[in-house]
């Protein structure tokens, strides 16, 4: 066997061999999957834009005015309109004064972390932050202290004994991923502050989706403009594609510079750049649909809850129900999909060993009574799994 299908088959064993599952149409609240209806209960499409005539509509329009593509980085073919007029609401709407347009969020946060940690200095990195921070800090030549989820005392303690002066960064998910918890976003910059390091915070899940206005887990935090740097997507909420880092300009001059994926890769294509614009828009007029988005949150929690189904952790849109090994996780997966509803199973690497689980994301567009139906049939699957008991 070569190389590569022992790999695979060695994941096929683990049962960790993942495959892609064909959709039919936009991420809507119900979609066609392999050929059935669903609802889908997996999509960071959170306030239903991907999919808005309004948003839909921008994008064709920014490629019929400006192309299809950017051409190049914007250091070399030039920076067009649409992005530097972007970029200049999104500092505005972070509370920062700059900001710069990332290819996506896995790029936004490997060039940011790697350009801002050097050699010699330390990044103290959040034990679930996301793939693309710790990629970050594996670029970056920087240590890595990886401190216990959340725990203030541990970061405390790695910031005396590691940092000693070279604590370049403190790095934090502001909504966490997979578990769909908060970042103790006072508490981290007061360390910040306390050691000269400075403070990122990656509001990829709270972009558009949490906070006054849907400015995030810093603006609901009273730190609108505070924290040094913030990077935040247009992938998810805002229902387009890209990224952006906001930092006060003279960092934001350094990572134009110095972050490779802004230096060494092709700017997000207009199409993408016009949907996020219109997104915004939306968003501005619309600032209902994330506290509809947080009520829906909170009717599938409730719904699961009453199924005996979900732990306190989350208090966000990302509903996690942990499992545990992966292959059970799969089961429970694929019953929920026969009884129409799409929780995908998440396991290792995305999660630590062992803490396999379905990950729910709601969307604003779905109904409180899909939700409260969704809950039903995970509870029914789980308990045919003999995961859970009766229902409370
Ligand atoms: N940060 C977090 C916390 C994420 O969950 C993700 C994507 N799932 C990213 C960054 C990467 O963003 P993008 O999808 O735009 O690359």
């Amino acid at each position: 066997m070569t190389d590569v299908a022992e790999r695979l088959a060695e994941l096929r064993d683990r049962g960790l061999h993942r495959r892609l599952r064909l959709i039919e149409g936009a991420q809507g609240p119900r979609v066609t999957l392999d050929g059935r209806e669903v609802l889908l209960l997996c999509s960071n499409n959170y306030l239903g834009l991907a999919d808005h005539p309004r948003v839909r509509e921008a994008a064709a329009e920014a490629a019929l005015a400006w192309g299809a593509g950017a051409g190049a980085s914007r250091l070399i073919s030039g920076n067009m309109e649409p992005h530097r007029a972007l970029e200049r609401r999104l500092a505005a709407f972070s509370g920062y004064d700059a900001a710069l347009l990332f290819g996506s969020g896995y790029l936004a946060n490997t060039g940011t972390i790697a350009a801002l940690a050097d050699r010699g200095q330390v990044v103290f990195s959040d034990e679930l932050n996301h793939a693309s921070i710790i990629d970050g800090c594996r670029l970056s030549r920087a240590e890595t202290f990886v401190y216990r989820h959340a725990d203030l005392e541990h970061l405390a303690w790695g910031l005396r004994e590691a940092g000693r002066g070279r604590a370049a960064l403190i790095v934090t998910d502001g909504v966490f991923s997979m578990d769909g918890d908060v970042a103790p976003l006072p508490e981290l910059l007061e360390l910040a502050r306390r050691h000269g390091a400075r403070l990122m915070v990656d509001e990829a899940h709270a972009t558009g989706a949490i906070g006054p206005g849907g400015r995030g887990t810093a603006a609901a935090a009273g730190l609108d403009g505070e924290v040094d740097v913030v990077v935040g997507t247009l992938g998810k909420a805002l229902g387009s594609y890209g990224a952006y880092a906001c930092a006060e300009p003279e960092t934001v001059d350094f990572l134009l510079n110095r972050a490779r994926p802004f230096v060494f890769s092709t700017a997000p294509p207009p199409p993408a750049i016009g949907a996020a614009a219109a997104a915004l828009d939306l968003l501005e007029d619309e600032p209902a649909l994330v506290d509809r988005l947080q009520a829906n949150a909170a009717a599938l929690r409730a719904g699961l809850a009453a199924e005996g189904l979900v732990g306190e952790r989350s208090s966000t849109q990302i509903v996690p129900l942990e499992v545990g090994e992966a292959e059970p996780t799969m089961r429970l997966c694929e019953l929920a999909l026969e009884g129409g509803v799409f929780a995908q199973g998440i396991r290792p690497p995305t999660v630590p060993e062992g803490s396999s689980r379905l990950r729910f994301t709601v969307m604003a567009t779905h109904t409180p009574e899909q939700l409260r139906g969704a809950a039903r049939t995970v509870g029914e699957a789980a308990r045919k799994l003999g995961l859970v008991g009766a229902p409370a």
